[in-house]
């Protein structure tokens, strides 16, 4: 039993937790990281970087499939899934590898093993305690399930589903935003039979409802079954398959039953309880400064209730490092921080959505323009359809941007600049965007909001 101190004491090593140690000790701290399994997280072992090796993968089988409308011969025979698993797999360890690196160099002290808070500065690592001036909570999120819906067997979590050393032929997704969408478009590509259930009335609902009706449209031409509005209500499981009641009556049977339904806080056991961090269902309560009930006590990531993306993540570790450093910093609301859905097509957004811009700055008061990618001569190229979505104040500020189509997600950099600087249509009126590019599209909403469309109408 030793005691080690430190400026900064870290609970977890993903996203959010490594981001806080890298920028503390920029800023001249002593930073001690716990991390009980591998740094990075969930984020890149088995959430964003996997998901996307798996995702590049099918898009890989779906170019090879279509390579003929492009004039090229090829010919799609499968998918080798092993071969698959260890592309993803040299992604992943490469990555990791390289943090790591970083992380040492940068002279953290990582201390591995699982930490439990014993007081407002003290975390206890297999009896060792570990004194941090400043303790900081990043513990991460874990798979959800519903209520009477047990996990297991054929019912699995995106963990499970990252794993699979097979392609299922038919396959049930339990939920229709990012995680359930993302997995339906790999199957998908990779010639499985998909049906998602989504309870709410659309497929990505929180997205604004012009996307979503786009996103609903592309994946029924992609031949991707969903239902919405309906509920789950059970599932039974046997040797060959799952079959999934909805409480419509409607059965579905499938191989497997890939359960997305979000994602709680990993906060069990932490000690929050016994030195009296508030929660609320597991997720720490902060002020909008990431600082908990309890003083010297912060939290970042997906434990603190909000949006649960890898780069608010890193945003809200280097927030709070300079927040600990006293250099008050600027808190980004969660409606201004970038949202991408990766599939085939993806959706890129930022801000207010029209309905949302509508409510919040009176209905007569928001103008949006919609542009087609029909007339974007990259997007034409690339044999991709959707939209740019571009909401703004009247004699204001853009205030969202909605994107769908193939790589738009690509183009979200450009629109969280303009909706997080606050800029107006006509600031970026004058400024060039390079031909052809998607990016034009998002170029043209722009002069169309300022009046001055050059190829809409
Ligand atoms: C399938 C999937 C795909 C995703 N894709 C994307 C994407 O494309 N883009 C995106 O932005 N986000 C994506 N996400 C979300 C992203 O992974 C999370 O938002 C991000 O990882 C959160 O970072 P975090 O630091 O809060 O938690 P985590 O990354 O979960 O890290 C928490 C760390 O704390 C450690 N830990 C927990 N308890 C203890 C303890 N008691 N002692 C010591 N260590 C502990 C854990 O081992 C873990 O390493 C995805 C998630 C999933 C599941």
């Amino acid at each position: 039993m030793s005691d080690q101190n430190f400026d900064v004491v870290i609970l977890g090593g993903g996203s959010g937790g490594y981001a806080a140690a890298l920028r503390a000790v920029q800023l001249g701290f002593t930073v001690g990281l716990i991390e009980k399994n591998k740094l990075g997280g969930t984020c890149l072992h088995v959430g964003c970087i996997p998901t996307k090796a798996l995702l590049h993968a099918a898009e890989v089988a779906d170019v090879a499939r279509d390579s003929a409308k492009f004039g090229v011969k090829a010919t799609f025979e499968g998918v080798d899934i092993a071969a698959v698993t260890a592309y993803r797999q040299e992604v992943v360890t490469s990555k990791f590898k390289g943090l790591t690196g970083l992380v040492k160099m940068r002279g953290i002290t990582v201390i591995q093993g699982e930490g439990k808070l014993v007081s407002p500065t003290t975390v206890e690592v297999a009896g060792d305690r570990i004194i941090g001036k400043n303790v900081i909570l990043a513990t991460g999120s874990y798979s959800r399930s519903l209520p009477g819906l047990e996990l297991g067997g054929r019912v699995i979590t995106s963990e499970q589903a990252l794993e699979l050393d097979f392609v299922p032929k038919k396959v049930a997704v339990l939920g229709g935003g990012v995680i359930g969408v993302e997995f339906s478009s790999v199957w998908k590509s990779w010639g499985a039979d998909v049906t998602i259930i989504e309870a709410l009335p659309h497929l990505v609902p929180n997205e604004d409802e012009s996307v979503s009706k786009q996103f609903e449209r592309a994946y029924r031409k992609r031949g991707i079954n969903f239902k919405l509005g309906v509920r789950f209500q059970s599932v039974t499981q046997d040797a060959h398959g799952v079959v999934v009641t909805l409480e419509n009556g409607e059965t579905i049977e499938a191989e497997l039953l890939l359960v997305a339904v979000g994602r709680g806080a990993a906060t069990a056991g932490i000690g929050l309880e016994e030195v009296g961090v508030k929660t609320d269902r597991g997720f720490v309560l902060t002020n909008e400064r990431l600082a908990t009930n309890i003083p010297g006590v912060y939290a970042v990531g997906d434990i603190v209730p909000g949006l649960q993306l890898a780069h608010r993540g890193f945003q809200q570790g280097v927030f709070v490092a300079e927040e600990i450093a006293g250099l008050n910093p600027i808190v980004i609301e969660d409606a201004n921080i970038p949202k991408v859905t990766y599939s085939d097509p993806e959706v890129a957004s930022i801000g207010l959505s029209e309905a949302k811009a509508r409510e919040v700055h009176g209905n007569d008061n928001v103008s949006t323009y919609d542009l087609s990618l029909a007339g974007n001569g990259k997007s034409h190229i690339l044999g991709t359809s959707g939209s740019v979505k571009v909401v703004r104040v009247n004699d204001g500020p853009v205030v969202g941007v909605h994107m769908i189509g193939a790589r738009v997600g690509e183009l979200i950099g450009e629109a969280q600049l303009a909706v997080n600087w606050e800029a107006y249509p006509e600031d970026i009126a004058p400024l060039l965007h390079a031909h052809p590019t998607q990016n034009e599209a998002l170029g043209e909403a722009f002069l169309a909001l300022a009046g001055k469309p050059l190829h809409a109408v």
